[in-house]
């Protein structure tokens, strides 16, 4: 057995062990157990300095997962309406999802597909042929992302099964592959596993990131293995309370991804997902986190803000307002420490410039 799967298979599920191990009362944990499993890798839970840190909220079972919400969903992107195949997601021209695992290395106690994941699932090769048939056939497509679950938790030719099989459309140019192996089980990135990656350029890693404390040493060995064949490497953050929700810890998160050549891409509002409630943010302290990023750290440090729209609409951008006036073609922004600048636009009917202007 090849050694990540060992240390995957040491992961703790127990969740009565869990709860000796951080003195939480006896039983505690197992109600909300039985709605979306845990799984954490030991090494993992070894990093835990006490119960309710940002590593601690992100897989221990608590038990406000049992409560519910308000106006919170079982499928909060609409994924089932945009549901193409079994395994394919579209909801964009040009691009897709291609959900090909059913497994994670760690189970995130705040997952959007949290629905699916009630029983880890094992996929079958007619769903993962006919979402292949799809993409083939889908000459629009020019990007697929593979997702699921954790596409890394498939064997090494399962993985390259599947992208051989993207890579035999010639209309889809790139191809994207969503993990949180490298954070949470950075065994996986094995030389076998990235020398197999490398053949299917161009390839672009969008690895699931949400605490600085999760960038150890043996996860940017992983990151360093990736960046060093060539694997353009992106990040994917979830905005979560009580985890990184404020300037300091994120400002920290992103500059340390972009020192292991990781650019950072999303952070994420947390979705309307049932049973995640206690993990909202209100959309401010987003905005406040963006605006303690741009100007005050590199550009290459600020990911895009968004909110992936309940019901399925897409993700849309959410950002801080710099602009404070607009009178006719002139602008009057604050810049990032709240200067006050003037800028003065194109007119929008160019008769109406003035005679002097310049032609
Ligand atoms: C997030 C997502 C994508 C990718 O969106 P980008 O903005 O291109 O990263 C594509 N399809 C679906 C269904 C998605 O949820
Ligand atoms: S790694 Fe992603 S898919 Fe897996 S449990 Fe976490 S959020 Fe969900």
């Amino acid at each position: 057995m090849e050694k990540w799967k060992k240390i995957l298979a040491a992961s703790v599920s127990d969740v009565a062990e869990i709860a000796t191990r951080f003195g939480l009362p006896p039983g505690s944990l197992q109600q909300v157990n039985e709605i979306f499993p845990c799984r954490i890798p030991r090494r993992w839970l070894q990093k835990i300095t006490a119960p309710g840190d940002p590593l601690f909220r992100q897989c221990v079972p608590d038990p406000a997962e049992a409560a519910g919400g308000r106006d919170l969903l079982d499928d909060p992107l609409g994924e089932v309406r945009f549901k193409k195949s079994e395994l394919i997601v579209q909801k964009y021209p040009d691009r897709c999802l291609f959900l090909v695992s059913g497994e994670c290395a760690m189970y995130c106690r705040f997952c959007t597909r949290k629905r699916k994941f009630r029983q880890p699932f094992i996929i079958k090769r007619s769903d993962i042929d006919a979402g292949l048939e799809y993409i083939q056939t889908h000459t629009g497509l020019r990007d697929v992302l593979i997702s699921g679950g954790d596409p890394f938790l498939l064997d090494d030719d399962q993985i390259e099964y599947i992208l051989r099989g993207v890579r035999q459309a010639s209309h889809v140019k790139i191809i994207r592959i969503g993990t949180r192996t490298p954070g949470v089980l950075p065994e996986r990135i094995t030389v076998k596993l990235v020398n197999m990656l490398k053949k299917y350029q161009p390839l672009y890693l969008n690895i699931h990131f949400n605490h600085p404390d999760e960038l150890d040493e043996i996860t940017c060995r992983a990151l360093k293995r990736l960046a060093d064949a060539g694997i353009v490497l992106g990040s994917q953050t979830v905005l979560l309370k009580g985890v990184n929700d404020s300037p300091e810890v994120m400002k920290k998160l992103m500059w340390k991804l972009l020192e292991n050549r990781v650019r950072p891409y999303y952070i994420f509002q947390c979705d309307l997902i049932y049973g995640a409630e206690h993990f909202r943010t209100p959309l401010a302290q987003g905005v406040k986190i963006m605006e303690s990023l741009r100007g005050w750290c590199s550009g290459m440090a600020n990911p895009h803000f968004v909110i992936d729209l309940p019901g399925g609409g897409g993700k849309v951008p959410v950002t801080p307002e710099y602009l404070l006036d607009r009178t006719g073609d002139c602008l009057t922004y604050r810049n990032y420490c709240g200067e006050t600048y003037h800028y003065c636009d194109v007119p929008d009917d160019p008769a109406e410039l003035p005679p002097q202007h310049p032609r």
